[in-house]
């Protein structure tokens, strides 16, 4: 092996600049580009980004589905260059359930086990145990297509926990489930986790998905790695504008601005706010810069009728669109045609045309680089 012991610290897999090309003659398309990740034991680790971004990619050649350009995987030390799937001992759970149609449910989880020739008891008590774990045991006599979509993924996860490998990779596993049983089975998969306690990396392109799934979250664009930190870190401090943008919805609002720095003002084409001076402090440029501005529908508040407007971190703004959501009002706003969004407190009296007056939170915003969008902040 490659690897010095003490060179892995803690990590239980390591993906160590991993780069995979896909070449087909004269088109090449850097899939995964020098991506290096310590995942610990026991971590749930989440891939996230938009389609093409690589994700997939990662997933397969972490499983073995996939000959690597460059790079190692190591799995608790070893690595598993050359090694096919099998001897990998690791369990992927695809979108598609990819149950076998002519096997009842306990076949369908018995027969990996089969395939090792796992004695009859021994696979007898680990499909029993999963199918407790998984809240399945009346199921176990019926066969694939009498069962619904959730009761099918819940197979396809038992299939892979009676291997009781030592990492479960998920490949978009509930992407195929309609909204409503997407957040309960995504509810369920972190109960799973916290009584089975495996490695887990998951892909998704499903922002709510990663945060609330992942003990940390792999963004990812273009076949790089973005920013590798748990979930409200990833939400409060976006390393630049395309994880600010991708992460959270209804997605951050973003404007072009002028830095001012002598007049202390960030002027924006929607309206001129004050410099803060925590940003001030951090950043340390002085004269006059362009940058992008990022603020959260959430981190805008309404404060009342333009008349009421008073402190000079307030700004007005005219209503376009009230989406009433419940818990929260949805608003659309314009200053000079420039749009944004708000999300506020319910507030009935709130009507399109009205011209209001905003209070933005600039603890919580957010500069950019002009250039590489990189966070200033
Ligand atoms: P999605 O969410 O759509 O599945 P992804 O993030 O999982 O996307 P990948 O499937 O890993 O992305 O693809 C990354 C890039 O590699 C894309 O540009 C894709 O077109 C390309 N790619 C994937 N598989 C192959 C292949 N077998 N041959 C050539 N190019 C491929």
């Amino acid at each position: 092996t490659t690897t010095a012991p003490d060179a892995t610290d803690d990590a239980y897999l390591e993906i160590d600049g991993l780069t995979k090309v896909y070449d087909d003659g004269d088109d090449s398309v850097v899939a995964v580009d020098d991506m290096n990740i310590d995942i610990a034991d026991g971590e749930f680790l989440v891939f996230v980004g938009p389609s093409g971004c690589g994700k997939t990619t990662t997933l397969r050649s972490i499983a073995g589905l996939e000959e690597i350009t460059e790079g190692q995987i190591v799995i608790d030390g070893e690595n598993v260059e050359g090694q096919a799937p099998r001897e990998r001992d690791v369990a992927m759970v695809f979108q598609t359930y990819a149950l076998y149609p002519h096997m009842s449910v306990s076949e369908n989880m018995e027969y990996p086990l089969k395939v090792r020739g796992m004695p009859k008891d021994e696979r007898d008590r680990r499909v029993r145990e999963s199918a407790e774990l998984l809240e399945i045991t009346e199921l176990l006599d019926r066969q694939p297509k009498d069962l619904s979509g959730g009761q099918q993924q819940r197979v396809a996860l038992g299939r892979a926990i009676v291997r009781e490998p030592r990492v479960f990779l998920f490949d978009e596993p509930l992407s195929n489930l309609d909204a409503k049983l997407r957040v309960h089975m995504r509810t369920e998969l972190n109960r799973l986790h916290n009584q089975i306690g495996k490695t887990s990396i998951y892909v998704t392109h499903d922002q709510a998905e990663a945060m609330t799934l992942g003990d940390r979250i792999v963004v990812m664009d273009e076949g790089e790695v973005q920013q590798v930190a748990p979930p409200q870190q990833v939400y409060d401090q976006p390393v630049n504008s395309f994880v600010g943008g991708f992460i959270g919805s209804p997605q951050m609002n973003f404007f072009d601005a002028e830095v001012d720095v002598d007049a202390g003002e960030i002027r924006t084409d929607a309206f001129t706010l004050p410099y803060p001076e925590w940003m001030h402090d951090r950043i340390g440029r002085g004269g006059t810069f362009a940058a992008e501005f990022g603020i959260r529908p959430e981190d805008i508040s309404v404060e009342g009728l333009d008349e009421d407007a008073t402190a000079e971190d307030h700004a007005t703004a005219e209503v376009v669109v009230v989406e009433e959501m419940g818990s929260d009002f949805f608003l659309t706003l314009e200053n000079d045609g420039v749009e944004y969004q708000a999300i506020v407190e319910p507030n009935t009296n709130l009507q399109r045309g009205d011209r209001i007056s905003l209070q933005f939170d600039l603890q919580k915003c957010h500069l950019f680089d002009d250039d590489t969008g990189d966070s200033l902040v």
